[in-house]
């Protein structure tokens, strides 16, 4: 007996998209096949004339999390349900271990933020501030707890940043364990001494933000995790990556087979530091890190995404409303709550500008938003992909159907959107999570807490 069947659809994954139906038994995906008994299935569920996708995987979210004495305007309910509604069924967000912390503290804590609330299945990634020898043996510990990856920074000095040494030996720490590094490439340093410069000079306003943090500081980070990577004998991912200068370092390290990973952001393909010339104190929304670059580098990450360069499409979702929260730094960028909401939009914006613009195939897209990240991040075959035994997280993706982005109709709980206007083609009709019909339409049927914490597997490659 099935729960339900999806009929109809083109099943697309990153080796084929063909006709089939799908069959779903207690969450999970019990049958594929050309034409599954009708009368066996409890629901059925029409894909005629559409895509069925895996769910989405959106490997780097914020959800509410502290910054700069405010707090990221999306908690795990209302995240995971916008995210839903774009076809996302799967967020890694990220547990912050403050200074002193124990690691399992920053864990403990997420897990408390997220557990009544998620309405969709989630996972961590912990960011490590502080690094002592004693320490290092709780890398261990939270491996074997299902957060094999760390995310630590090379910028924000004073706040986040950590010394190349410290990088060395967390890095080192994880390559023994199966962990895997996640690293913000900035050079930090460099970075504070132009910020302070600017800020002594009067700019003051939210375009100084994009100017004092130059592609150089972003392409020597990037450089030197690889370096540092390369010395440990351990995996790095490059997050957010946002230029051409960065990209060239990641392509040149591939080249060489090591194994080094990048994503990009739908803001970067889409955005460009002409955004943060609008009128007024506008800029501030585009106010997030690494910043928006010269329109250029778009066509460069495209191609990037195209070339296997990089590998994952995430969004960096941290959104902070425009009214009180960006306002924080109307005579000061430096006090702008940096982030922009994203998590919404990101699978309509890849398919759009990826696919129904021609730059890659539908196959390419899924690797892109769900089975890279699932392999990378130790969810495969569990998530990221269209198998038997696999969980039914399942889109239905309208290829042809066309939306206008807007902040009044968006479900992020933030009051402005960076896509304002943009034209999408390709959008989530209906969206399963486990089996569970999260959206139909424009209803959301999920509640909170109903989303899972996933214990993930250690990295082995992808
Ligand atoms: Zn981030």
């Amino acid at each position: 007996m099935l729960d339900l069947i999806v009929t109809g659809g083109i099943a697309v994954t990153p080796s084929g998209a063909e006709p089939a139906d799908i069959g779903v038994a207690r969450g999970k995906i019990a049958a594929i096949g050309q034409s599954l008994a009708r009368d066996n299935a409890k629901r059925i569920l029409d894909a005629k004339d559409r895509l069925v996708l895996p769910g989405g995987i959106d490997v780097h979210t914020h959800l509410d999390m502290p910054f700069g004495g405010t707090t990221s305007a999306d908690d795990f309910e209302t995240g995971t349900r916008a995210a839903a509604f774009g076809g996302t069924t799967t967020l890694i967000d990220f547990a912050i271990q403050y200074k002193g912390q124990s690691l399992r503290t920053a864990f403990d804590t997420w897990m408390q933020k997220a557990s009544a609330k998620a309405t969709a299945d989630y996972a961590f990634h912990c960011i490590i501030t502080d690094l002592p020898q004693a320490r290092l043996d709780e890398m261990d510990e939270l491996v074997r707890e299902g957060v094999p990856s760390f995310k630590l920074f090379m910028a924000y000095p004073g706040v986040f940043m950590l010394d190349d040494a410290t990088i060395f030996k967390a890095m080192r720490r994880a390559s023994k364990v199966g962990g895997m590094i996640c690293m913000h490439a900035e050079n930090g340093g460099a970075i504070d001494v132009i910020v302070q410069q600017a800020l002594a000079e009067g700019k003051t306003a939210p375009k100084y933000h994009a100017l004092t943090r130059p592609t150089t500081a972003e392409a020597e980070a990037t450089s030197r995790a690889i370096a540092l990577a390369e010395m440990a004998g351990s995996p790095v991912y490059i997050v957010h990556l946002s230029c051409n200068d960065a990209l060239e370092k990641v392509r040149e390290a591939r080249d060489r087979g090591l194994p080094v990973y990048a994503e990009t952001c739908p803001q970067y393909l889409y955005l460009s530091l002409e955004d943060m010339d609008k009128p007024g104190f506008e800029g501030a929304k585009y106010v997030f890190t690494p910043p928006l670059r010269e329109k250029w580098h778009q066509e460069k990450l495209w191609n990037g995404l195209k070339q296997d360069h990089l590998q994952v499409v995430s969004t960096d979702h941290c959104p902070f409303c425009f009214k009180e929260q960006k306002e924080m730094g109307k005579d000061d960028f430096t006090k702008i709550p940096n982030g922009g909401p994203g998590i919404e939009h990101r699978m309509s914006l890849i398919y759009s500008g990826g696919v129904a613009k021609g730059r890659f195939s539908v196959n390419r897209f899924v690797e892109l938003v769900s089975t890279t990240p699932a392999k990378i991040f130790g969810l495969y075959p569990r998530k990221g992909t269209i198998a038997i035994g696999s969980d039914a997280d399942l889109v239905i993706f309208d290829a042809d159907r066309e939306q206008t982005i807007s902040a009044a109709t968006h479900h992020m709980r933030v009051d402005y959107s960076m896509f304002e206007g943009i034209k999408v083609k390709g959008i989530p009709d209906v969206v399963l999570s486990r089996g569970r019909v999260l959206v139909e339409g424009d209803q959301f049927h999920g509640k909170a807490g109903q989303g899972s914490f996933l214990k993930r597997a250690t990295y082995s490659g992808a």
